[in-house]
This record gives structure tokens, C-alpha cells and sequence, in this order.
């Protein structure tokens, strides 16, 4: 037994030997990029700017413009090339100024809640009996007109099911993985949403309040840019309080009194959002107009501040271009960085830029590879391939000499619901790092618990020398990097 067990383990080492040698592996690269990204490493201190300094960063809102000027301004510093922030037109944007939402009958109590971006304003501060009709019916909700007149709705039933696990974790063996966003629960009422908040606003209520479907205290929020201006105001408060609400709301008797203060603005005098572009220039004349593109979304959602989703991504991202640009790297091709934002609205920044630079075949053969740092927390364990056999053969190759970092391997699988999904619709090699899942989809990802703590300094320059790697690679070797079709 132990006799057949070390000729297999023989042969898996002599077979990654071959797969590993029709690659070039420059170590000696590596090994400076490794010494620049643990030794002089910036991450720590752009993570902290990007997540406590500047905070969320909700595309349209002040805070994304004032991320994406800090963001280029050290591409800037670090001698990059070309060095801007691209327009592309996104429509109005939102920012929250207040909001405070309080039970104060039948006792005081402060509640974890928070406002759907783009919500309009709450006009004064509005109190009184909370109304419930998360049970009732439309023709029963028209029938209670004036009971809704300013006032604060309960527009959902008490929230049954939670989120209350992570997307399974690729990268711990072999097996087939299930990867993309998981099916979370919503929130659910006996008229559906579309239909009830019509009939709210005809009504002239208030202010809609409905339960967040994450536990204890955490509250996922999103919102919809194209929100009327004279919508009802809309606020999620965390699961288990608007359960208590609803049940002290429905049991009759004295009911529930609540106190809701909410302003918000809208951004109208620039409809241009910005994705924040920067290059190191290729120096081979016959390669330097192809691209290698490493990029990540800069924007978030609005109720924490966007670490994990995509704060990491981001200062990953920016810190490979820092170290290759302290190396004074040379590429053959050109290794550009972008920072896409709307990434949130629908992976609005990575399409604009593909319309605006990728949209015809001569440009598009010019694109060698997009490496894109979204989903996850943690550090990069390899690439999901999106099926690509070849590439992945050449991304295990890669992969190798990080494997002292933690790096595990790569997996066939693709993953979608970030901007390198773009790149594969037209028939571009865009692939996506793997990262943990732990708490991600329980707790982080769109919540109002989305801080840094979830990220170590090692993983933070873990995941910018993995990039780096990789982005140098991909402007020295002779070819692009094959195409699935
Ligand atoms: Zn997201």
C-alpha cells in the first residue's frame, strides 16, 4: 500500500513538472515582487484610507468621486502612465444625510435600520401608531386609506427564513463546485411589493418599513436607481426588530409607536460616474498596444463601508500596479489597471469601458487577458477558468510559485455576477480570483456589517502579489492567452 502510494505521489510530481516547464516562469520576478509586496507593503494603510477614510462608496455619490480622485491620484504618485478618470454617463446620484428610526411606545428603543438608496427624503420628522398590512390583502389596503395617510407602514410579514450560510467553498478538493451567488430569502408580504406601493402613495404614506432577511442585527440594503423622486420613502430595519414591530403592531391593543427621521439628496448636476484607469507601458514594439487588464470594483453599497465587497479588490488591484511600478517593471505588453464603478447597478462601469474601447474585433484581438478581484474575503486562492482548459493550464503554471502564500489551485469553474462576466459575453478571456466565502454571504457582502476587520494585513498583500504575478506574466509570455471560442 504505501509502495503504490508513493508511485502515484511520483507521478503527479513529475506530471506538474511537465505542465509547469512549456510555461516560462520568471522566479526571479516573482521573488521581487514577493520581497516588494511583503517588505514595502502599502495595502494596509489604502485599505484603512479607502474603508475608514472614505467609506461607502455608492456609485453616483460624492464619496465614489472622491474614492476614484484618491485612487488615481496614487497611480499618480506611483509614476504610472496615462494616468485618468474615464466618464461614462450613470444618471443622478444618491448620498443619506440622516436618518434615525426609534420605538418609542410601548417603551424607547433605538432600531438597526437603514434607508434604499435612492430613497427620497422623509418630510419633517414623522411619528405615530405603526400601520401593518403585511398581512392584508389590496382591496383591504385601499379600504384603509385614511388609517395611512403620513403614516409609518409596516409593509412585510415578520421575516421567516434568514440568510444563515455561506456559497459552498471552492478550493478545498477536487470535486465539481457550485459557485455564483447564492439563493437568498427575501422579505415576503401578502400583496406583492409592486402592487402594494402604488397604493401606499396614492394614500400619502409616510414612510414603508420592511424586515432585513440577515440575523442578528445585520441588514442587507440595495436600492434602485431609477426610484421616483416622490416615491414612498423606504427603510429596511434589521430581521428580528421588525419582527417584534410586527408582532406588537398586529396583536391590537396599544399597538407600536415609531419616530422616523430620514434625509437623503440627490446628486443631478453631474450624470457622469468614473472609472479610474492607469498603465504601465509595454516596451516590446510588436506586443506593446496589446492590454493585460487587472481591475476590481471600486464601488459599493451605501450602509458600511464596502470592505469586503470590493474595498480588498480594490487596494489588491492598486497595490500590484505599486509594486511593479517600484520594481521599475518593463512589461512586453502594456499592464493597465482599472476601477470600475456601477459595478453594482449591473457591472455598468466594466461594460462602458468595453463599449468605449473593445467594441470591434481589431480592438478586441488587442486585449491579452482581464484579471478581475471581486467576490470573497480572505486570501486568493487561484482563478475560476470559465471552462478555459488551456488558459487554466497556463494559470497552473503560475500559480506554482505562489503556493508558499497560501495560493491552492485553480478550478474549471467560472463564477458570475462581476465585471469580468462582460469580457466573456463578447469572447474575451476574463477570469475572476478565488477568495474565501467565510461570513461573506452571511454577514458581509451588501450589509451594514462590511468592515475591514475581515481582512489581515498578510491577506491583503497576499492577494496584490498574486496579482501582480500574474499580470507580469501575462505581458511576457509570447502569446495572449487562448480564447474559449
Ligand atoms: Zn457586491
Amino acid at each position: 500500500m504505501r509502495h503504490l502510494l508513493s508511485s502515484a505521489a511520483a507521478f503527479v510530481a513529475v506530471a506538474l513538472v511537465t505542465v509547469a516547464a512549456q510555461e516560462n516562469i520568471d522566479t526571479a520576478m516573482v521573488g521581487r515582487i514577493k520581497a516588494e509586496g511583503l517588505q514595502r507593503s502599502r495595502a494596509s494603510a489604502l485599505y484603512q484610507t479607502l474603508t475608514d477614510g472614505i467609506g461607502a462608496r455608492l456609485t453616483g455619490s460624492p464619496a465614489h468621486t472622491q474614492a476614484a480622485r484618491w485612487a488615481r491620484d496614487r497611480f499618480a504618485e506611483w509614476g504610472l502612465a496615462n494616468v485618468h478618470l474615464e466618464p461614462w454617463e450613470f444618471g443622478r446620484g444618491w448620498s443619506l444625510e440622516k436618518i434615525s428610526v426609534e420605538m418609542t411606545s410601548p417603551r424607547y428603543m433605538p432600531l438597526i435600520a437603514y434607508a434604499d438608496a435612492w430613497t427620497p427624503s422623509v418630510t419633517g420628522v414623522v411619528s405615530g401608531r405603526a400601520v401593518y398590512v403585511g398581512d392584508r390583502t389590496a382591496s383591504q389596503i385601499e379600504g384603509m386609506a385614511s388609517q395611512l395617510r403620513g403614516a409609518i407602514v409596516l409593509t412585510h410579514l415578520p421575516q421567516a427564513e434568514f440568510v444563515d450560510s455561506d456559497r459552498p467553498q471552492p478550493g478545498l478538493n477536487d470535486g465539481p463546485v457550485a459557485t455564483g451567488n447564492p439563493a437568498n430569502p427575501t422579505a415576503r408580504s401578502t400583496t406583492p411589493i409592486g402592487d402594494l406601493l402604488p397604493v401606499l402613495r396614492r394614500a400619502g404614506a409616510a414612510v414603508a418599513l420592511r424586515p432585513s432577511a440577515y440575523r442578528d442585527g445585520t441588514v442587507g440594503v440595495l436600492g434602485n436607481r431609477t426610484t421616483p423622486s416622490d416615491a414612498v420613502p423606504s427603510i429596511v430595519v434589521a430581521g428580528e426588530q421588525y419582527n417584534m414591530l410586527a408582532r406588537l403592531a398586529a396583536s391590537g391593543a396599544s399597538g407600536v409607536e415609531l419616530r422616523v427621521e430620514l434625509r437623503t439628496r440627490y446628486q443631478e448636476e453631474d450624470r457622469n460616474t468614473y472609472n479610474v484607469i492607469a498603465d504601465i507601458p509595454g516596451r516590446d514594439p510588436a506586443l506593446r498596444d496589446e492590454i493585460v487588464l487587472v481591475g476590481a470594483h471600486l464601488d459599493s453599497w451605501h450602509t458600511a463601508t464596502g470592505a469586503t465587497d470590493n474595498g480588498d479588490g480594490a487596494v489588491a488591484v492598486m497595490e500590484a500596479m505599486r509594486i511593479l511600478s517600484a520594481l521599475g517593471a518593463q512589461p512586453r505588453r502594456t499592464i493597465r489597471v482599472a476601477l470600475w464603478s456601477g459595478e453594482e447597478q449591473g457591472l455598468l462601469g466594466a461594460r462602458a469601458h468595453l463599449a468605449q474601447h473593445f467594441a470591434d474585433r481589431a480592438a478586441q484581438d488587442k486585449l491579452a487577458v482581464y484579471l478581475n478581484d471581486d467576490p470573497g474575503s480572505g486570501k486568493t486562492l487561484g482563478f475560476y477558468m470559465e471552462g478555459n482548459t488551456a488558459a487554466k493550464a497556463i494559470f497552473d503554471a503560475w500559480l506554482a510559485p505562489l503556493k508558499d502564500l497560501g495560493t491552492t489551485r485553480n478550478i474549471i469553474e467560472g463564477i458570475g455576477a462581476t465585471d469580468h462576466v462582460p469580457f466573456n459575453e463578447m469572447g474575451l478571456p476574463g477570469f475572476n480570483v478565488i477568495k474565501d466565502f467565510d461570513a461573506y454571504d452571511e454577514r458581509t457582502r451588501h450589509t451594514n456589517a462590511d468592515y475591514p476587520e475581515r481582512m489581515s494585513e498578510d491577506e491583503l498583500k497576499q492577494s496584490a502579489i498574486v496579482l501582480a504575478s500574474f499580470a507580469w506574466h501575462a505581458a511576457m509570455r509570447n502569446e495572449k492567452i487562448p480564447r474559449v471560442r
